[in-house]
């Protein structure tokens, strides 16, 4: 068998893959900066307060299953939802970092995105009396500063990029973080998601036809000896019929055996030890990517010869 992983992660206990099934809890955070009038928009709140609903049932199905899972939390929704959120802390699922008011991180200054980071992680520890461990971007819109500021508030890990299958280390100045990749075919939003606030229409998929994608990913994870994330959200995954699909996949994951679920900062801390002790050499990736745009479009052409941006 072709091996397409050169250099899988030595997972405990011999674990044929490392599984984490994620949930970015964003509730309404995201309408109110996309929409001055998102107070009035009762609709569309109430398609995103399903949260309310959803969060301590995926608790439910999590505590049955005896896995943890990692919840994505913005800092508002922690200050504003505290009681759904108080049913992760209480089963003892990990809540980590996900912007103050799911703001875009690349709309703010540094220093904007870092007194965001830091209120955002003041919530959650006074909800939780834990610092979070780790964050996903809002958006996923990682930023050219975050890797050097998530560094500094102490963070082990990020889920927010998708440059690899397998953890890798992002080394900025101000220290490193390992990056939990994950890809936009493991997000429920383009199978189920249809929001008219959000300018997105999109036919919902049938539960089954969604699993098919997030298992295909599984197999392969499987198969290579790799990490597999989930990025889903309450309101969307949450609801019965999605929900209940879910539930089939861990049984079969479960009786399939060899798969380690676990949170995300589970993963990061065995990563950090096997790193240490030798056991996995991560790529290591120098971040940012760019600190500004590319030369070749803003030196000086002589007139005419610039290259043009695509029209429309
Ligand atoms: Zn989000």
């Amino acid at each position: 068998m072709l091996e397409l992983l050169d250099n899988p992660v030595p997972w405990p206990n011999g674990a044929r893959c490392a599984a984490s099934i994620t949930f970015d809890m964003d509730t309404d955070s995201a309408l109110h900066l996309s929409h001055a009038d998102a107070y009035k928009r009762v609709a569309a709140l109430s398609w995103l307060r399903y949260d309310e609903v959803a969060v301590p049932r995926i608790v439910k199905l999590f505590n049955h299953y005896h896995i943890k899972g990692t919840f994505f939390v913005p800092g508002w929704c922690a200050e504003r939802y505290p009681a759904t959120v108080e049913t992760i802390v209480a089963s003892e699922h990990e809540l980590a970092y996900h912007g103050y008011l799911h703001e875009n991180p690349m709309d703010q200054t540094r220093e904007g995105e870092r007194y965001w980071l830091e209120r955002s992680i003041e919530a959650i520890e006074r909800l939780s009396g834990k610092r979070p461990a780790g964050g996903r971007a809002p958006y996923y819109n990682y930023s050219p500063h975050s890797t050097g500021l998530l560094a500094q508030a102490g963070f082990v890990y990020d889920s927010s990029l998708m440059a690899d299958s397998q953890p890798y280390v992002m080394r900025a100045p101000e220290g490193e973080v390992i990056e939990l990749p994950t890809d936009w075919a493991m997000d429920d939003w383009p199978q189920y998601a249809h929001s008219p606030d959000f300018r997105y229409l999109m036919p919902t998929r049938a539960p089954d036809k969604a699993m098919e994608i997030f298992m295909a990913e599984f197999e392969a994870a499987y198969e290579c000896g790799g990490l597999w994330v989930t990025v889903w959200h309450p309101f969307v995954t949450g609801r019965l019929a999605r929900l209940a699909e879910v539930a089939k996949m861990i049984e079969a994951m479960q009786n399939r055996g060899g798969v380690w679920f676990a949170t995300m900062e589970e993963i990061a801390l065995h990563v950090q030890r096997c790193i240490a002790d030798g056991s996995y050499t991560p790529r290591v990736v120098s971040m940012p990517y760019y600190e500004e745009p590319i030369p070749e479009l803003t030196e000086g052409f002589p007139a005419g010869l610039e290259l043009r941006k695509p029209s429309g």
